[in-house]
């Protein structure tokens, strides 16, 4: 598919073979190299961190005025947008994802770089209410050396939602992408050098999270961790960062619910429900995965929903109708299968789906099909478990107080789905689940605009939004004495 020569990665600003392993991204469709590359190597990690650090005392980023920073991401946006196509069909070929789903990623992290270069232009510091003579006031600077650690589902996106505002906010950034996903994260530190960032505050390391992605968290000059990826590994960061006191980010897991009311109108809430959980494949974070339906319509709309389940387009991410690609990994798509079995052996009945599809097209891709299961109930693993797939567990409920328990029975609440026409029972459900997103007669709609995050096992911090900038910034609070005389105290 592409030359054997070995990529280069990002040392510091130093374009340059890693000194681990050599490894290939794989495309899932067809599992042929799409790229090679070394992994980063621990001494590595320790030159890019070393040179980020540097380039973040010398390089006078942080110094330049907010305006200026916000004239380089402005330009990162634009080449962006000017390599959209090229950027989309390599993520396709990195990821295996729909290339209508990668184009939107692409100008996804555009809008990013734009939005936070607005933010970073924009930002005020305050002045608080004096209480002596002293002026007060509360100012923001940038922390340092501060590391992204992301995962595959969603690179670009994922990555320039760290990038973006860590480098507005005047810090130096190195990048851990996941190990199977390097691509988009080397794309966006060549288009930052292209833009005018400053040589050295930007390094991509690709390489085994426990190793790279470790010694990064561990690193003494590492000010800040903003991770996504899986509750264990979150978890696992978070005890390192509490024995070095540093502030992390967690962008974790989740098993939302989507809750379908008897008013509802199905033909919005069928289409909202397949969206939910079945676009990109189910891999998603917020895939809506627990679906409970009111008992009066439950067999209609499970009907109409494993039908459109059923017709959904799987299948080669080139082509532009294609609705779900492959898994990322053929390992993944059989922890998938035993969670199917799992269910299965548990009473569970496949409604569709259930089976890798057949055919040609098939043979060499990580592909499985839409599955619609039920007769479970919400305590049982399947239904309590992230399966991060295409994989919906669908129950019926009777009263509102049982299914708003069931709902919030999970250690996940990152997102939850309400569908009713009563406008007074959604403000009800929205405020009682748990859960740090909540779409109402509408499912996995996303802006930069808007802070972004999970309670619980879902995670810690918000992404996104205005303050977003925040994350990387430490407060500062500031006292002018304006006193004529001494202070009386030892006067
Ligand atoms: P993962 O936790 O295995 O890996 C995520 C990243 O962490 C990768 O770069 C990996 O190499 C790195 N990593 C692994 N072990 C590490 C360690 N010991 N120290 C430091 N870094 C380490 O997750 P994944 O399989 O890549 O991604 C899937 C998970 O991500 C799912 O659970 C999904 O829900 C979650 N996710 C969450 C969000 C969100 O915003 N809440 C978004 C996307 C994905």
């Amino acid at each position: 598919m592409n030359s054997t020569d070995t990529l280069p990665i990002c040392i510091a600003g130093n374009w340059r073979q890693g000194q681990g392993d050599r490894y290939a991204s794989l495309y899932p469709a067809t599992g042929e190299a799409v790229a090679w590359l070394r992994a980063a190597s621990l001494t590595d990690v320790e030159e890019a961190i070393s040179g980020a650090d540097h380039a973040f005392r010398t390089s006078g980023w942080a110094q330049r005025k907010p305006h200026e920073r916000a004239a380089v991401l402005h330009r990162v946006a634009q080449l962006i947008r000017e390599q959209a196509e090229y950027l989309a069909q390599r993520q396709r070929l990195d990821n295996g994802k729909p290339i209508s789903e990668t184009r939107a990623l692409v100008a996804s992290a555009a809008g990013t770089f734009q939005f936070f270069a607005a933010a970073c232009e924009t930002m005020e510091d305050t002045i608080t209410p004096m209480r002596g003579d002293n002026l007060t006031m509360s100012v923001y600077e940038p922390m340092g050396v501060v590391a992204a650690i992301t995962p595959w589902n969603s690179p670009i996106a994922s990555e320039a939602q760290k990038m973006a505002p860590a480098l507005a906010a005047g810090n130096a950034v190195v990048v851990k992408p996941a190990e199977v996903t390097p691509l988009m994260a080397l794309e966006l530190a060549r288009i930052c050098d292209e833009a005018g960032v400053p040589k050295g505050l930007i390094s991509v390391l690709p390489g085994k999270g426990s190793v790279i992605g470790d010694a990064i968290t561990l690193h003494p000059l590492v000010r800040r961790v903003s991770f996504t990826g899986g509750t264990a590994t979150g978890k696992h960061i978070a005890h390192i960062a509490a024995d070095k006191m540093m502030p992390v980010s967690l962008e974790l897991g989740g098993k939302s619910p989507t809750m379908v009311f008897e008013d509802a109108d199905l033909a919005h809430a069928v289409a909202g429900v397949l969206y939910g959980i079945f676009s990109s494949s189910g891999e998603s974070c917020i895939a809506g995965s627990r679906l409970f339906v009111a008992r009066g319509i439950y067999d209609v709309f499970i009907e109409r929903l494993a039908a459109g389940a059923a017709a959904l387009r799987v299948g080669d991410p080139a082509d532009e109708r294609t609705q779900l690609g492959p898994l990322i990994t053929p390992r993944h798509r059989d922890s998938i299968e035993s969670y199917v079995a799992m269910g299965v052996a548990d009473g569970g009945r496949i409604r569709t789906g259930g089976s890798r599809p057949q055919g040609a097209l098939y043979e060499r891709g990580n592909y499985y099909s839409p599955t619609l299961i039920e007769g479970l109930s919400n305590r049982q693993r399947i239904c309590q478990e992230e399966i991060f797939g295409p994989v919906l567990v669908a129950m019926p409920f009777d009263d509102e107080q049982d299914l708003i328990e069931q709902a919030n029975d999970s250690v996940y609440a990152l997102a939850a789905g309400i569908w009713t026409r009563d406008y007074k029972k959604a403000w009800r459900f929205g405020r009682a689940v748990q859960a740090g997103n909540v779409w109402i007669n509408t499912y996995k709609q996303l802006s930069i605009s808007t802070p972004f995050g999970g309670w619980r096992d879902s995670g810690l911090g918000r992404e996104k939004g205005r303050l977003g900038i925040l994350q990387y910034m430490e407060q500062k609070s500031m006292y002018w004495g304006l006193n004529e005389q001494p202070l009386p105290w030892a006067s």
